[in-house]
């Protein structure tokens, strides 16, 4: 348990006092009506910048004292099946060109991630719009469907009924196709609305995945109150997409990304702790950057003692192992 117990340490040095000053003076569940200038934070009150960083923040740290099995490290892989719905079609900015991109991606990227995965047996998880669904669930059977949105909709531009409209007409959809209701929510584009998390709590969502309070599992807090979600924590520098997009400003060999990937694991499989990747089957599943994936996994599997999981095996796990 020491390793555990110093991670919560760390967590506990992390986790702040604004969240307890909070907590004592603001009912839970409720935004601040705050009357500050959002131009001007400079002039907020002591009271407005803690309510405005305290919405949302990393409560209890829940990695555990060792995975299933004794592994080190939890692996889980998690691709976002984007397709159509970021060229163009949430925005409704439909052209040609980029529509073809995405097509790409259910046509040629997802069957080639997928093939990958059940060849090499590593179940992972696979965030889906609704409307990137149809006609791409022939996989083994190993890996976990979870819900990204209705139509990759920018929740931060919605208001909170539209967005949870939206969130649970996807899920309806997901449930339809795949028969089983998904556990497992990433917000699309990877922020919340001053509303995403209430909305995930109503709907009883085992895990949220789209914040980065840590690079370890742990409970959410909304002003001040723990709510039980796991999060799975996400990073950019662990996102194909910026960084494997040859037209954008960050791009990066993807052999140089490999070995980023692969120095995040090692970190990860010292601390004994959680390596999430997220990956996008229109982006990595290129002939170039599916390479730089399959060293990724001859890596890992060659340092071994792992767990290979999906984002809800491990969300069950470190809840059980929590005692929540
Ligand atoms: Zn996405």
């Amino acid at each position: 348990m020491t390793s555990s117990i110093s991670a919560r340490l760390g967590a506990m040095a992390a986790f702040p006092l604004l969240a307890l000053t909070v907590a004592s003076c603001q009912a839970p569940g409720t935004r601040a009506q705050s009357t500050h200038d959002p131009a001007e934070p400079w002039n907020w009150s002591d009271d407005v910048v803690r309510a405005e960083v305290n919405h949302v923040r990393a409560g209890r740290d829940l990695n555990p004292a060792s995975w299933p099995g004794g592994a080190r490290v939890a692996v889980l892989l998690s691709y976002d099946v984007d397709n159509e719905t970021v060229y163009g079609l949430r925005t409704g900015e439909v052209s040609v060109g980029p529509l073809s991109q995405g097509q790409y991606g259910s046509r040629v990227a997802l069957p080639r991630i997928v093939n990958l995965m059940d060849d090499e047996n590593i179940p992972a998880t696979f965030f889906f719009p609704a409307w990137s669904l149809a006609g791409v669930i022939a996989s083994s059977g190993m890996h976990e469907i979870a819900v990204h949105g209705w139509i990759h909709e920018l929740n931060t531009s919605l208001d909170g009924a539209t967005e949870e409209r939206l969130l649970r007409q996807a899920v309806a959809a997901i449930e339809e196709i795949t028969g089983v209701r998904p556990v497992g929510y990433r917000a699309p584009s990877w922020n919340h609305s001053p509303n995403t998390l209430r909305i995930v709590r109503d709907m009883g969502f085992l895990y949220e995945s789209s914040l980065m309070h840590d690079d370890r599992p742990y409970e959410l807090v909304q002003d001040g109150e723990a709510t039980g979600v796991v999060e799975l924590p996400v990073e950019w520098i662990l996102d194909d997409a910026p960084l494997f997009n040859p037209r954008g400003n960050s791009y990066m060999n993807p052999r140089d990304l490999m070995q980023v990937w692969i120095d995040e694991f090692d970190k990860a499989w010292e601390e004994g702790t959680m390596f999430l990747l997220t990956m996008h089957p229109h982006v990595s599943g290129h002939r170039s950057r599916i390479v730089a994936l399959e060293g990724l996994v001859d890596h890992i599997k060659a340092k071994g003692d792992v767990w290979f999981a999906t984002h809800e095996d491990a969300a069950r796990y470190v809840r059980e192992q929590a005692g929540m």
